[in-house]
C-alpha cells in the first residue's frame, strides 16, 4: 500500500512529466500562433488508378516551423483536435484546396484532377460545417465535384440520422466522400451501407505486411471485396513496393497512393511530376497484372 502510494506520489511530481505538460502548453500555444502567422502549407501526395492514370491527390497539411522546419500532422493534429483549433485550421485546409482546385480547372492540363482533403471527427460534427464548406466552394469558385472530403470512421460515430444529413447536403453540390483508414474503427457494415460513400480506403496499416502477413491480406481482400459490393471505389493507401500493388491489382484493387508512385509533394514538385507524367504518359502498369 505504502509503496503503491509513494510510486503515485513520484508519479504526480515526475520532473518528465512537468517537462511534457509545458511542451504541450508551448505546442498548443505555438499552433493557434501558426495560424495567425500563415505557417501552414499543404503537400499534395498523388492517387494513381490502375491504368496509371493521376485523378486525385490529397492534401496533406504541414507546419513550417520557423526553427524546427517542417513539423509533420502526425504530431500536431491529435492536439488540434483537443484544442479546437482544428476547426479553423480545417477550415484554413479546405481554403486552400479550394483555392487550388478554381485555379487547376482554369488549366486544361489539370482540369481533371481532383483534390482529397482529411475532416476531423469535430470538424465535421461541428454545427456551422457544411454552410461554411459551401462558402468557401462559392467564394473560390472551386468546381464541387473535384473536391473529395476524406472522413475517418470516428467521425461517423454521431447519430446517423445527423450524418447522412451532413453528408447529403454536401452530395447534392456534388461534393464526394471517401473513408480513410478503413479497418481500423469500428463502423458497423448495416450503418456503412447507409452512408452516401464513394470510396473506401484500406489503411496502410494493412498494406505494409500484405505479402507476409496472411491476416493483413484477409483484411485487404475483404475489404476489396466489400467495396465492390456496395457499388464504391477502392483506394490502397502506403503502398511501397510493386508487389504490394500487383497483389492488390490481382484482388481487384481500383486506386494506389504511397511512396512507389511519389511521397506527398509542395505545390512546385507535384507541378512537375504531374508535367512529366503527361509528357511521358501515364507509365504504364503491368496489364498482366491487373484482372482482367
Ligand atoms: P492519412 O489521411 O491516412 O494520410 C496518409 C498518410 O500516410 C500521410 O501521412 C502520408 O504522408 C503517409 N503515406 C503516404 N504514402 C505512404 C507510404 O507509402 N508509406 C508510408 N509509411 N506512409 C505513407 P502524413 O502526411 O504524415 O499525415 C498523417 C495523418 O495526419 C493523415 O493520415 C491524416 O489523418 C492527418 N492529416 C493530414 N493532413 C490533415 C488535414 O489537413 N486535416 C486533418 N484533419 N488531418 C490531416
Ligand atoms: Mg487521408
Ligand atoms: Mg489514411
Ligand atoms: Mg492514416
Amino acid at each position: 500500500q505504502a509503496k503503491m502510494a509513494g510510486r503515485n506520489a513520484v508519479r504526480f511530481f515526475n520532473p518528465q512529466m512537468q517537462a511534457e505538460v509545458s511542451r504541450r502548453a508551448e505546442m498548443d500555444a505555438g499552433l493557434w500562433l501558426a495560424l495567425e502567422r500563415e505557417q501552414f502549407v499543404l503537400h499534395y501526395q498523388p492517387q494513381v488508378l490502375a491504368d496509371g492514370r493521376v485523378v486525385a491527390v490529397e492534401a496533406l497539411v504541414r507546419w513550417q516551423h520557423p526553427e524546427r522546419g517542417i513539423v509533420p500532422p502526425t504530431e500536431f493534429i491529435a492536439l488540434a483536435e483537443e484544442n479546437g483549433l482544428i476547426v479553423p485550421l480545417g477550415r484554413w485546409v479546405l481554403e486552400a484546396a479550394c483555392m487550388q482546385l478554381a485555379r487547376w480547372a482554369s488549366d486544361p492540363s489539370r482540369a481533371d484532377i481532383a483534390i482529397a482533403v482529411n475532416v476531423s471527427a469535430r470538424q465535421f460534427r461541428h454545427e456551422r460545417f457544411v454552410d461554411e464548406l459551401a462558402d468557401i466552394l462559392e467564394r473560390t469558385g472551386a468546381p464541387p465535384s473535384r473536391l473529395e472530403i476524406e472522413l475517418t470512421e470516428s467521425s461517423l460515430l454521431a447519430d446517423v440520422e445527423s450524418v447522412i444529413a451532413r453528408m447529403d447536403a454536401l452530395k447534392e453540390r456534388g461534393v464526394r466522400f471517401s473513408l480513410d483508414d478503413f479497418g481500423t474503427g469500428y463502423s458497423s457494415l448495416a450503418y456503412l451501407k447507409r452512408l452516401p460513400l464513394d470510396q473506401l480506403k484500406i489503411d496502410k496499416g494493412f498494406v505494409r505486411d500484405i505479402l507476409v502477413d496472411p491476416n493483413d491480406a484477409a483484411i485487404a481482400k475483404m475489404v476489396i471485396v466489400l467495396a465492390e459490393s456496395l457499388g464504391l471505389q477502392v483506394l490502397a493507401e502506403g503502398v511501397e513496393t510493386d508487389a504490394q500493388r500487383v497483389f492488390l491489382a490481382g484482388q481487384g484493387c481500383d486506386a494506389y497512393q504511397g511512396y512507389l508512385f511519389s511521397r506527398p509533394l509542395p505545390l512546385e514538385a507535384l507541378e512537375a511530376y504531374l508535367g512529366m507524367r503527361r509528357l511521358r504518359g501515364p507509365r504504364r502498369l503491368r496489364a498482366a497484372s491487373i484482372r482482367g
